[in-house]
């Protein structure tokens, strides 16, 4: 059994965005100081940590003096190349660890895993030539959407296909990245769950949020979501279920459709999340401490949700509105402290709590 870590120790974080930020504030709370690594200059992250490393991800030199100067790594991303954590796991503990990158790094594993573990996803097929995707619209129809199998996010790296004559414009658009076609899912919205795992295998699960996107990009999430009670079990017992499977320890998120034949991930995220961020005014225990808990194996902490809570992202020029917003009673304000605001570029976000329970 490994020891937790006690307050004092340092957990090192890869990635120095606005969730390695809002995880070493976290983690600063319990005592704990941050290192976090990063290639690029003045990350959101550096400004709230103890110590910022300024390296790329090919600098083994970096790499090894960052693992041995911190007791745990974590990270905010999930694309780390194989290679850095080869040298890092040599070194320190990597949590959650490697099996759930390696899952969730490509699209096509991550399916493949969890059809084995029997839960629904969009019918996918692997796309490297234009022969496959004709193959695969052929089987799977339109409308569907090819996605990179890795490196997409915030709907990046996709392409909707309509009809079959738009096939060659989608496959030019992945620009010879091996993809996958997914079937469209006729789903009525969607949600995701914010699950954590502690090293003692103890789970515990944030009440679903419902997410709405635009342009690709989350621009909320309320809870409680819209679902039965058999769906909110039904949406926990799937993120279980897939954390048992991996032996994860850390917080994940799981994306759902809601569809009328029942619930389909989308996709899963070995990290806190963006559609946990309602959880820093809706429980006592944030989606960010309880990362930290879990990968300093300490107990997992309550989570439980004590308000209706509607986190609204602010994205680009939506900083224009903060000082409006810093008005607004039962609005909290989260800013990443990013100097430049540009199109599609998440800034900040507010959580508005929309009435307290009992
Ligand atoms: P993703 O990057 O895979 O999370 O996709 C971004 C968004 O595109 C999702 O949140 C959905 O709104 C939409 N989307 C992705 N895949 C599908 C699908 N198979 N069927 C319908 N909508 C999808």
């Amino acid at each position: 059994m490994t020891e937790p870590l006690s307050p004092g120790a340092t957990i090192g974080i890869l990635g120095g965005g606005q969730l390695g930020r809002m995880l070493s504030v976290a983690a600063s709370r319990l005592g704990f100081k941050t290192h976090i690594f990063e290639p690029g200059t003045n990350p959101p992250a550096g400004q709230v940590a103890d110590r910022i490393t300024t390296a790329g991800y090919d600098d083994t030199a970096a790499l090894a003096a960052f693992a041995a100067s911190v007791d745990v790594i974590t990270y905010e991303f999930e694309n780390i190349p194989t290679a850095a954590l080869d040298a890092l796991e040599q070194h320190r503990p990597i949590r959650p660890g490697r099996e759930s990158l390696r899952v969730s790094q490509d699209r096509l594993t991550e399916k493949d895993f969890l059809s084995r573990l029997g839960i629904a996803v969009a019918p996918y097929k692997n796309v490297e030539t234009l022969d496959d995707l004709q193959n695969a619209i052929n089987l799977i129809g339109t409308p569907s959407i090819l996605k990179t199998r890795r490196f997409g996010y915030d709907g990046k790296g996709q392409a909707r296909i309509m009809s079959p004559d738009q096939i060659d414009t989608a496959f030019s658009d992945m620009q010879g990245a091996p993809s996958v076609l997914e079937g469209f899912v006729d789903f009525t919205h969607e949600v995701s769950v914010i699950a954590a795992r502690s090293i003692n295998g103890d789970i515990a699960c944030f009440d679903p949020g419902e997410n709405v996107h635009k342009d690709g990009i989350l621009a909320t999430t309320t809870v409680p979501a819209r679902l039965t009670s058999a769906q909110r079990t039904d949406a926990v017992l799937l993120a279980a279920k897939v954390l048992n499977a991996l032996g994860y320890v850390g917080v994940m998120g799981v994306e759902l459709f809601v569809t009328s034949q029942g619930l389909i991930i989308n996709e899963i995220a070995p990290r806190v999340h963006n559609s946990g961020h309602w959880t820093q005014q809706g429980c006592t225990v944030d989606q960010f401490e309880q990362h930290i808990r879990a990968v300093v194996g300490w107990p997992l902490g309550d989570g439980s949700r004590y308000a209706d809570v509607v986190m609204e992202n602010l994205i680009g020029d939506d900083m224009a509105r903060v000082p409006e917003i810093a008005h607004e009673a039962n609005a909290s304000l989260h800013l990443y402290g990013k100097a430049e605001v540009k199109p599609g570029r998440k800034m900040g976000h507010v959580n508005r709590v929309t009435s307290t329970l009992k």
